[in-house]
């Protein structure tokens, strides 16, 4: 039985990541190879043909290129190390100890027990947190003050208190009344609550860290062409990023009628019409609105989530029988039970981290090409605005042209600026014998 629903889960996320991966055109797959040899023939971290940096920029992208690498996977280790000692060292009993000491009401015992366990990993992960803005600052990507930082890092953690701890007391109730199969009712029902939150997220969750405005008050141009790309006017808004960093950006958000565009307000020049460059940075969001790439990607999660779950009982089973008197973590019902749960976790997360990101890079792929679809015939030049916007975003971010190959692949969740710069000049599917993806002709 457990196999088969183990089984099941598998077969249901590979159907559900190859419906996300839709067939390959041939005028993208023709400029999917340019792209790919473009970047196989420039030296490894060194300019591309299609998308460049001046050397100052060039070796200061160099640099946080393998600062951030360093910082990757020093948090991945630290995260599951940090786990490890505070088990081995007694720690998560001892706050299991303090919890049933103040109380004995299984409520408050769980969330005493997840506040001292949240104040401990914010404070062990506090220097690599500071050193990650402290970047930020240095690069002059981020402007945001440290009191304000550190407001923002206070609310994350209240949240993640009273918002864990409603999904704590819930794991742990399961476990109780189903210990064999908790990890399946828990999946059941994380379904509902992950869509709820994607619903609620930006009415309730994002306005508490950014300002929000309809984007139509301050640049009607690029309200009226996103408009026309497929965006009603009320799912369009502006964030008052500037408040905090100098990078443009936009993203996709929200479910139903909560789904909506934000455009950073570091993305636009006000008083002027969008230039092709934001035009084409508009329509890569359009792409992730109209083909649903924010459910899609949820519901992909979800999917991976079952398996997820199921690997996490079995190690929580495991390392039970053979840590347990160790660690004084005598069952799976005990408190102390979270912190070998989020183990495993972090080190499921480590190793799936290629396959998560290789799905996101082909979901932004599919966006780009939608973007650039979008935006042909409103521009001038459409495979030059795509280049161009590349061009200037990337040197805004210092991002690294050419990263090594491995990099990418295991990181990047979007696919590297400068494929995206080299994919976007080549991709011609209005050429003769070609046809677009989205946009057919
Ligand atoms: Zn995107």
């Amino acid at each position: 039985m457990r196999l088969r629903s183990f089984a099941l889960a598998l077969c249901l996320l590979a159907c559900i990541g190859l419906s996300a991966c839709a067939s390959e055109t041939p005028a993208e797959h023709a400029a999917d190879l340019y792209a790919a040899k473009e970047m196989a023939a420039a030296p490894v971290q060194g300019n591309l043909p299609d998308y460049s940096l001046p050397p100052t920029q060039l070796t200061q992208a160099q640099h946080l290129a393998s600062l951030r690498l360093n910082l990757h996977f020093g948090s991945e280790a630290w995260g599951i190390l940090q786990l490890v000692f505070l088990l081995a060292l007694g720690i998560i009993a001892r706050m299991r100890d303090t919890a049933v000491r103040i109380t004995r009401h299984r409520w408050l015992q769980g969330y005493i027990f997840l506040l001292l366990f949240l104040f401990c990993r914010t404070l062990l992960n506090l220097p690599l947190s500071l050193y990650s803005h402290h970047l930020g600052l240095y690069y002059g990507l981020s402007i945001q003050s440290w009191p304000g930082w550190f407001a923002d890092a206070g609310k994350a953690l209240v949240l993640e208190w009273l918002v864990g701890g409603l999904l704590l007391l819930l794991l742990f109730a399961l476990i109780r009344k189903a210990p064999r199969r908790w990890w399946l009712v828990f999946w059941l029902a994380a379904v509902p609550i992950v869509l709820a939150g994607l619903y609620l997220s930006p009415i309730l969750i994002d306005p508490l860290f950014d300002h929000f405005e309809p984007l139509a008050l301050h640049h009607p141009d690029l309200a009226t062409q996103l408009e026309h790309m497929g965006v009603p006017a009320n799912r369009q808004f502006l964030m008052k990023a500037s408040a905090k960093v100098t990078t443009p950006n936009a993203y996709v958000t929200g479910l139903a009628n909560s789904k909506r565009i934000v455009v950073w307000d570091t993305s636009l020049t006000p008083g002027q019409s969008p230039s092709p460059e934001v035009l084409w940075m508009v329509g890569h969001e359009c792409g992730h609105y109209v083909l649903h790439h924010v459910l899609k990607g949820t519901l992909l999660t979800l999917a991976g989530l079952l398996p997820l779950l199921y690997l996490c009982y079995l190690f929580l089973e495991w390392a039970i029988i053979r840590y347990g008197t160790r660690w004084r973590i005598p069952s799976q019902r005990d408190w102390g039970a979270l912190a070998i749960i989020l183990l495993a976790v972090s080190l499921l997360n480590t190793v799936t981290e290629p396959i998560s990101n290789a799905i996101s890079r082909q979901i932004e792929h599919h966006a780009d090409i939608y973007g650039e679809e979008a935006i042909h015939g409103l521009v001038p030049d459409t495979q030059l605005a795509v280049k161009n916007a590349c061009d200037s975003d990337g040197l805004r971010a210092l991002e690294d042209p050419n990263p090594r190959p491995w990099v990418e692949f295991w990181t990047y969740n979007h696919p590297a600026t400068g494929r995206r710069a080299a994919f976007g000049k080549a991709y011609n599917p209005w050429a003769p014998g070609m046809e677009p993806k989205y946009f057919k002709k």
